[in-house]
């Protein structure tokens, strides 16, 4: 299985750790399901599918994983309710099959700590919660970090703290500003609007540019600025920053790559006349950059 591109020097790869299926009226706010049920279409019980997109950059000196997805936390419940596979398939095991070893990755990006972008961050063992990639370093946003830990009533659900404190108290997470620098050409950048703490991450190598948009951009179906999840807390600022960071992707030929597309791994973003920004798709099966 292939799901790579080249950008300078750095390979990237997509790895769908699986698809889930969430409530199609929570993904698309204030937008009439007769408009976004077009582009996404529900199943019976009115849920959309949506992809765990994690990518691999190997830049030479390292192999940078952004996200972890759902891991072994959801039970069995959830499971069923968001249509997970029952049993788990383990990160690394996904990773393997794209021809990676899972033990070469060193570093690990969170966009955000929501749990469909970081439970694949540690284990669950009988020996307790382990770091999944034991060489790792791991990074997150700062501003995630503390409003994860204040369990907020509106969105503490989001959040599982076994994702990350096992990591912060063995020294291996490390906080993150906008605009920080991860390794020689990856950088995360703030990304307000899902929530006050996002980040976009973009790696550059030989004049290209690659963006990990993160849920700033779930999907395709998610291109026009007001198409807004209910899910994000600050709705006027999702739009900013959807237009800001799309406008930076259109004007720059950078290569994206969006938090849940089910079926696009990689995209670039061109002028739409009717919903501002539309996306020239390439992935495993199709080609054509
Ligand atoms: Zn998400």
């Amino acid at each position: 299985m292939s799901a790579g591109a080249v950008l300078g020097d750095f390979e990237l790869t997509l790895v769908r750790d699986s698809i889930y299926w969430w409530d199609g009226g929570a993904m698309f706010g204030v937008v009439p399901k007769t408009l976004w049920n077009r582009k996404l279409p529900a199943d019976e019980l009115n849920r959309v599918p949506l992809g765990l997109n994690c990518y691999v950059i190997r830049t030479g000196d390292h192999t940078v994983l952004i996200e972890t997805g759902a891991g072994d936390k959801p039970d069995a419940v959830f499971r069923e309710r968001a249509k997970l596979p029952p049993v788990p398939e383990p990160l690394p095991a996904v990773i393997a099959r794209h021809g990676i070893d899972p033990e070469s990755i060193d570093i690990v990006i969170n966009s955000h700590l929501h749990w469909d972008h970081c439970s694949g961050n540690t284990t669950i063992t009988p020996k307790g919660v382990v770091p999944t990639f034991p060489r790792a370093r791991y990074f997150a946003p700062r501003g995630e970090w503390a409003h994860a830990h204040e369990h907020h009533i509106r969105d503490s659900v989001a959040y599982i703290d076994a994702n990350y404190d096992p990591l912060m108290e063995s020294g291996r997470l490390t906080l993150v500003d906008d605009g920080a620098v991860i390794v020689p050409g990856i950088r995360m950048h703030s990304a307000p609007g899902h929530n006050r703490g996002i980040m976009v991450v973009t790696a550059e190598s030989r004049g290209e540019t690659f963006c990990f948009l993160s849920d700033v951009v779930p999907g395709s179906a998610h291109l026009q600025p007001t198409w807004i999840p209910a899910f994000d807390l600050f709705p006027l600022e999702s739009i900013d920053t959807r237009t800001k960071w799309l406008t930076r992707a259109m004007e720059q030929n950078w290569l994206c790559g969006f938090g849940h597309d089910h079926q696009i791994d990689f995209a670039r973003i061109l002028p739409d006349p009717k919903t501002h920004f539309c996306a020239r798709a390439w992935n495993s099966v199709e080609s054509g950059l």
